[in-house]
């Protein structure tokens, strides 16, 4: 059998898998592959798939699909699995950490004093106690940061198609009145057609005045235009995203709107998270081998 390296996992993931087969990183031997190892760089598409005709699995090591063409991969007869409890932590915690990054004007503050600027007077804080959250997409990403923001005195208020209740968020019947309310938006949604563009012209005239939103989930679920507008107009205070349309992004026009803070969608990148995720995908290739035998 052999298992396909297609994306960056942690460097052990090699030695621990090959007690199944032949493992490789080499994406010209795709056509061999039993078993193809991707993240988010890797789409597998009808064409990368139909590359590929000894294929029985696809491992999305993370969580979002949306790289995946699971519906034909289906009509092939090939499994497709993610390793989707792994990343929460660290998705939550790159969540937090751009969150507080924000109003705390970090990213400023140190460019701004290598240049030999002092700008005590201008950069004003605020705090996240008290202020009020909104997540949009309560699963498991979204309450963990829940937890993490009560942690921090926050209000959490949170909508969901199908939950009415958790301990960590009140729940609102429609996004407009968690977008009413929020100082602060996080999205934990996963990318789909119902989706798309949820963050446009519109949701974001729905929004308080200042409102700052963190984007870790997915870039598309942002109409990048209208954020670029609102962010020049001040109706939302700072946008704080790790995910972009394309990775890497090219020219954006996010990177001249005033209030951003970018980071390379290292949400899911953390030496412990790689870990685990090294760990579920041996579980599901031993028991793959296990049901084939
Ligand atoms: P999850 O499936 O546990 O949670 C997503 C939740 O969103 C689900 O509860 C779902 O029912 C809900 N939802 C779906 N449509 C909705 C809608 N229209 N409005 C409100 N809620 C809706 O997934 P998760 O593990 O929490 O991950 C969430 C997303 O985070 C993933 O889909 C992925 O795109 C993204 N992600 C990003 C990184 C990164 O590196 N930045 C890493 C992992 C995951």
């Amino acid at each position: 059998m052999l298992i396909l390296i297609s994306d960056a996992f942690d460097e052990s993931l090699p030695n621990v898998l090959s007690k199944y087969g032949e493992v490789t990183d080499d994406k010209g031997r795709l056509n061999e592959a039993e078993i193809v190892l991707v993240r988010s760089k890797t789409k597998c598409t009808k064409e990368y798939i139909d590359g590929a005709p000894k294929l029985k699995m696809i491992i999305r090591g993370g969580v979002g699909l949306d790289n995946v063409d699971q519906e034909y991969a289906a009509q092939k007869g090939i499994i497709v699995r993610n390793t989707a409890d792994a990343s929460t932590t660290a998705v939550a915690e790159h969540a937090f950490a751009l969150m507080i990054t924000l109003p705390n004007h970090i990213t400023r503050s140190d460019q701004s004093m290598r240049q030999g600027q002092w700008l005590k007077k201008e950069l004003k804080r605020t705090e996240l106690n008290g202020k009020t959250l909104g997540i949009l997409g309560l699963g498991r990403i979204g309450l963990a940061l829940a937890v993490r923001a009560r942690g921090f005195q926050m209000r959490v208020l949170g909508w969901h198609p199908d939950v009415n209740f958790t301990d960590f968020a009140e729940i609102r019947s429609s996004m407009d009145e968690v977008l009413a309310e929020s100082d602060y938006i996080s999205l934990h949604m996963p990318l789909l057609e119902s989706t798309k563009g949820i963050i446009n012209k519109e949701t974001l005239s729905k929004c308080k005045d200042g409102a700052f939103i963190i984007n870790t989930a997915r870039g598309k679920l942002v109409v990048e235009e209208a954020m670029v507008e609102a962010l020049r107009s001040g109706k939302i205070g700072g946008y704080a995203t790790d995910v972009y349309y394309s990775d890497p992004p090219g020219q954006t026009p996010l990177f001249n709107a005033p209030n951003t803070v970018f980071t390379p969608h290292i949400g899911a990148s953390t030496k412990e998270n790689m870990l685990r995720i090294g760990v579920v995908i041996d579980r599901l290739i031993g028991a793959y081998v296990e049901r084939n035998k």
